[in-house]
């Protein structure tokens, strides 16, 4: 790719991008719904108190090209007329009130501004906190507090601008079943995901593993539940690392959720705000190695604003220090341990494209 960074014309400072719009907040949810404006509120305090080390970006909606790369015009439709008949409900979790429709295409093009912000060397890193979330949005069909695939939406904005390879690591809690169909075909999109499993939305098990030429550009780890830090990094060092360094991508997107927090009331894993920023610190060393850097997260779930502000300020951390850590020692896998039983599993099904799948 033709874009360089410009590190040397920042006087060396690393130049970490945040994207808030408070249009996020227009986004209404009912009563008593997980998915509400005040998560962003959450997010905003990590931001606000790190404001010194950050820049803004603005957003701007997704035009209709970028969203028809992923989504049919029909869906674009659907979701237009369904706010402006609103408030109503897509599907059981899945509600719209009457802004929805231009905040969601606003969150697909911050999502995409973030992406391109990294791709084109204006930033070293970037954070697109959005409303609403992206990753269980099928092609077809909104989903799961979904309405548009925001994350998808920016990889395919990124091939188009000439990205030849861009890694997808999605460790929301749940998985993004709507991100890997997009792709699951796809060799030049890698999708690699951490999930609770079995759990919402039911997709996520081992043997998902990409179609056709897509063949192990999905990774998927399912997880049992109770898992915390240590398996959380150990997975990333010895799953996400080999990955990682044979499908070399020119730029990594991160489905950023924080509902793996074990203060999180959807769902049952233990991750604290210090594993966040581990998981952060290894992804980055991946990127610095890997691509020059150029790493760009986008706000999926993450539903406790303990949990939120607590991840939130893990990643920034990790982003923000002058040095990527050095890529942490793989964790301890020990035989009979969760993280053994899991990484065996994956490799089982990838080890003969992945090298060193497993290994410290
Ligand atoms: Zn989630």
């Amino acid at each position: 790719m033709s874009a360089s960074r410009s590190r040397d014309d920042l006087g060396g400072a690393r130049r970490i991008a945040v994207l808030e719009d408070p249009r996020f907040a227009e986004h209404r949810s009912p009563a008593g719904h997980p998915e509400r404006p005040e998560r962003l509120r959450a997010v905003g305090r990590a931001i606000s108190e790190r404001r010194d080390r950050l820049v803004s970006l603005t957003a701007r909606p997704a035009d209709g090209d970028e969203l028809c790369a992923v989504h049919p015009l029909s869906h674009v439709r659907t979701i237009e007329t369904a706010a402006r008949m609103a408030p109503g409900h897509l599907d059981a979790d899945t509600y719209v009130s009457r802004e929805s429709y231009e905040v969601a295409v606003l969150a697909a093009g911050a999502a995409i501004e973030a992406a391109r912000a990294v791709a084109q060397g204006r930033c070293d890193a970037a954070f697109a906190a959005v409303r609403p979330p992206g990753h269980h949005a099928e092609a077809h069909r909104a989903m799961g507090f979904c309405l548009f695939n925001n994350v998808a939406i920016a990889a395919h904005a990124l091939r188009r601008d000439g990205v030849e390879r861009v890694l997808i690591v999605d460790w929301d809690v749940h998985h993004g079943n709507g991100t890997q169909h997009v792709f699951e075909e796809d060799p030049n999109v890698l999708f690699f995901s951490t999930h609770q499993f079995p759990f919402y939305p039911g997709t996520g098990d081992f043997g998902e593993a990409g179609r056709g030429h897509g063949e192990h550009a999905t990774v998927n780890v399912p997880l049992p539940p109770g898992c915390g830090d240590h398996e959380y990094a150990g997975v990333l060092r010895r799953v996400l690392a080999p990955v990682a360094l044979r499908f070399r991508p020119e730029l990594i997107l991160v489905s950023c959720g924080f509902d793996a927090h074990r203060d999180d009331p959807l769902a049952s894993m233990q991750l604290s705000g210090a594993g966040y920023r581990a998981m952060t610190e290894i992804v980055r060393s991946l990127a610095d190695e890997l691509c020059d850097g150029r790493i760009a997260f986008v706000l999926e779930g993450g539903y406790a604003p303990s949990g939120l502000v607590e991840g939130m300020s893990g990643v920034l951390d990790a982003l923000c220090a002058p040095q990527a850590s050095p890529l942490l020692e793989a964790p301890e896998a020990t035989p009979g341990s969760t993280l053994r039983h899991v990484v065996d599993r994956v490799a089982a099904v990838h080890r003969r494209h992945f090298e060193d799948l497993g290994a410290g």
